[in-house]
């Protein structure tokens, strides 16, 4: 699948739309999600164009890949979740739930929250 540069996060990463900010950096930005499912719900993407954790992983070079992972980090560790604890999903296609065609890792907390999978 190739990169739609039309996505709505595309457009967030280029200042078209507004967002909640949580964290910048050279490689990431983190923003809170619109419709949280949980008290804190923090969306945390790459400022470069991949469409997926499947596309980002084969695709992008270390150093993006190392400052994506700390980024992810340090923003639960900012938002306090890591003595209570947290939960971080990626919706990969389709089958994976994903409706928004730009990587991004959902970091969830502020209660406990339940079995991983709806059963
Ligand atoms: P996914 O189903 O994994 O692709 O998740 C997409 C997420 O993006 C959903 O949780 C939406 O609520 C969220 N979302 C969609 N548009 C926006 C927006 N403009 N700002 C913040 N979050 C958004």
């Amino acid at each position: 699948m190739s990169y739609d540069p039309n996505n709505i996060f595309a457009k967030i990463l280029r200042g078209e739309i507004p967002c909640k900010k949580a964290y910048e950096d050279d490689h990431t930005l983190a923003f809170h999600d619109i419709r949280p499912q949980a008290p804190i719900h923090i969306l945390v993407i790459p400022k470069g164009p991949y469409v997926s954790w499947d596309d980002f992983s084969e695709r992008a070079p270390d150093a993006e890949i190392a400052g994506f992972v700390r980024a992810v980090g340090k923003v639960a560790r900012d938002a306090g979740l890591v003595a209570p604890g947290y939960r971080l999903l990626a919706n990969v296609g389709a089958a994976g739930g994903q409706e928004v065609p730009h990587l991004h890792v959902h970091i969830f907390g502020g209660r406990g929250l339940g079995p991983m999978l709806a059963r």
